[in-house]
């Protein structure tokens, strides 16, 4: 049965990378995110980018100078990808209607190509 006291961050594959347990290709590391490639890339430039410490999503409470710093860096890695100058997106997913699936705030940094004006629902 689960326990309802265990720390979300023993068992969360980005906390597990943070860590070094998983391996990752990183992109961009400072004192406060990490960013790496995206294990199933949807398009050239496909990079996420969280912070160290766990956090559900952009909704649980994050401090608004760590959200900004998060969003911060991914335009850093916008830049290292090469994608600044031609454009790119970078997208949160919250919770279920917003098909998050890794439980750990990370925006993706989309990019080399041009993308899909979509925002519409499932079908
Ligand atoms: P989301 O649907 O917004 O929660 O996106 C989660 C993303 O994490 C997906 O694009 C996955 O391909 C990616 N992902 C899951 N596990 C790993 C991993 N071990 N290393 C890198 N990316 C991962
Ligand atoms: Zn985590």
């Amino acid at each position: 049965m689960e326990n309802p006291a265990a720390n979300p961050a023993d068992t969360c594959t980005f906390c597990k990378i943070v860590r070094g347990e998983l391996p990752s290709t990183i992109v961009y590391e400072d004192d406060t995110v990490l960013a790496f490639e995206d294990i199933n890339p949807v398009v050239p430039v496909h990079t996420l980018v969280i912070p160290k410490t766990h956090y559900q999503s952009a909704a649980a409470d994050v401090p608004e100078d760590l959200l900004g710093h998060v969003f911060s860096a991914a335009t850093k890695v916008a830049a290292i990808k090469g994608v600044d100058k031609t454009g790119y997106r970078l997208l949160t997913n919250i919770g279920e209607d917003g098909r998050q699936t890794v439980l750990h705030l990370h925006v993706h940094v989309l990019g080399g190509t041009q993308l899909s004006i979509g925002m519409s629902p499932a079908d």
